[in-house]
């Protein structure tokens, strides 16, 4: 489609920023709302629900009672798998608006709210409906005189508070297998990007989720989040979202009712580049096509490059070679490949590490400021920072922008030591043609996932988290219905 064709499709685009609870659109029942800016030129994209405590009451009153009378949860896996199917393809048929929400929303481009986050949101409804009738229980190998049944039950109301930078896909990623396995959920998107968490709520109930199962509360985080996390009658809570709130929500918990607190949180991946690296060509790609897709704002981004000293000369005029292709042009044009950042806030917070990277000594060599004024919208260039120091500000703390620090070595060892001395674990890479070199250095690095020979191993069928305080869950894969089931045993006695 042409860029001429978006932009009107996004003048006569109708929002609703009313939440979704019980099956309706409703206000928050104090009437207060916020504004929703577009960081793509800055213009009111409309109201939003202010929802706030009584809301999450009332979404938490539907949802149990949805879950207690079996509208959903006394489904067999296989009429759930139905209706989950059905989502799927009603995502890929309303593709073309979720995209340009979601663009408009946060600023990513268009390019890929279409080929990644409207396709990802819809693979991961599908693959989770596939898998939920194809799960058998237990049996345990118990004496004769008695049988013991191991079952999974849905955990009953499940919380899904989800951050900004994808916003459907962290929401598929949630209520895809909490809602496979049974129970009622209520989403609360971020602030920042509440548009098409709310409008997945309507293609939800259209592809025949009962009412009352599928629950959505826009607001802010200290408001309805709190809230969420506080209650007595959420059994369990998904976050996604940075470490600082992370550690709140695990308070909350266990502050009321000790309810199942899952955490995916931030990271500053390190990805360890060796002199004997196979394919240096690829490994520049990956390292510079990763830390600046969606604009920097991924929490697995490579933002921290390891270099072997006697190639980085070379690697870095390769990269440097790449930047044209990253600037920042309309999100809405489909050749952009570089988008918005997501909010005047962040953008302070970027300027912010950037401004701190050339105080605290590392060498500017690519971007380092604010392009595209004249839009009213938000962007960064991508910027690259050489002779960078793991005390660094800039190489400790996770940035959530287009920024890359670069740092070299000359003994692997080092690299390694250096990659870990950090307080995230989400991912890391390593490049090198020497298997036993990369065997023993990816068993070395505390992550979550590791990387070797590339950094664009992405599947459903694979789990996806982090050590350390990048967190506590793991979201994607099979074993992301451990954590919206409840394990049971049942002894049967046999006379
Ligand atoms: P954030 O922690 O500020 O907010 C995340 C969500 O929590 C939002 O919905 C927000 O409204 C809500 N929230 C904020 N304060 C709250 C509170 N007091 N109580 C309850 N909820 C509250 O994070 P963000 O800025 O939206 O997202 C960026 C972060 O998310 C980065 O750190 C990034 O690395 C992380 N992230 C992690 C993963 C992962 O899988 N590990 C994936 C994507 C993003």
């Amino acid at each position: 489609m042409t860029t001429t064709l978006w932009h009107e499709r996004a003048a006569a685009l109708k929002m609703d920023g009313r939440a979704f609870i019980d099956g309706q659109r409703r206000w928050a029942k104090s009437a207060q709302q916020f504004d929703n800016f577009s960081p793509v030129d800055g213009r009111n994209l409309g109201a939003v629900a202010r929802c706030q405590s009584d809301d999450v009451d009332l979404a938490v009153v539907a949802a149990r009672c949805a879950f207690d009378d079996g509208r959903w949860a006394g489904l067999a896996p296989a009429a759930r798998k139905r209706v989950l199917i059905k989502f799927a393809d009603l995502v890929l048929k309303y593709g073309d608006e979720l995209a340009l929400l979601e663009t408009l929303d946060m600023g990513k481009p268009i390019k890929y709210s279409l080929s990644v986050d409207v396709n990802s949101t819809a693979n991961c409804l599908r693959w989770y409906g596939e898998a939920i009738d194809k799960i058998y229980d237990e049996i345990a190998p118990t004496g004769s005189d008695s049988l013991a049944l191991i079952t999974r039950e849905p955990v009953g109301v499940v919380a899904a508070i989800v951050p900004w930078n994808y916003p459907m896909i962290m929401a598929a990623w949630k209520i895809a297998p909490a809602l496979a396995a049974g129970n009622s959920v209520i989403l609360k998107p971020s602030e920042k990007s509440p548009l098409t968490a709310l409008r997945l709520a309507e293609i939800a109930l259209e592809a025949g989720i009962p009412a009352g199962v599928f629950n959505v509360l826009p607001g802010y985080g200290h408001e309805a989040g709190a809230a969420l996390a506080l209650h007595m009658d959420v059994d369990c809570i998904g976050f996604t979202g940075s470490t600082k709130i992370g550690k709140q929500i695990l308070q909350m918990a266990g502050q009321s009712n000790l309810k199942r607190a899952w955490t995916e949180l931030g990271g500053k991946s390190a990805n360890i580049v060796c002199a004997d690296c196979p394919d240096l060509d690829a490994a520049v790609d990956a390292a510079i096509g990763s830390i600046y897709f969606n604009q920097g704002e991924s929490c697995n981004a490579p933002s921290r490059l390891f270099v072997e000293a006697s190639i980085k000369d070379k690697f870095l005029e390769k990269a440097l070679a790449m930047m044209p292709n990253f600037q920042p042009g309309d999100p809405l044009d489909e050749t952009t490949v570089m988008g918005a950042i997501v909010d005047a806030t962040q953008l302070k917070t970027v300027m912010g590490y950037i401004e701190a990277g050339k105080s605290e000594g590392a060498k500017l060599l690519s971007g380092g400021e604010q392009v595209k004024l004249e839009s009213g919208g938000y962007y960064v260039a991508p910027t690259l920072f050489d002779q960078v120091d793991s005390g660094m500000k800039i190489a400790r703390e996770e940035i959530f922008g287009p920024v890359l620090s670069v740092l070299s070595f000359t003994d692997i060892n080092d690299a390694i030591r250096e990659a870990n001395a950090s307080s995230f674990g989400l991912q890391a890479a390593v490049w090198t043609a020497d298997l036993s070199r990369a065997i023993k250095t990816a068993r070395a690095l505390r992550a979550g996932t590791v990387h070797v020979n590339q950094y664009d191993g992405d599947d459903i069928t694979v789990p996806f988290g982090g050590y350390k305080q990048s967190g506590n869950g793991r979201d994607k894969s099979l074993h992301a219905f451990d954590k919206y089931t409840e394990l049971k045993t049942t002894w049967i006695r046999i006379s």
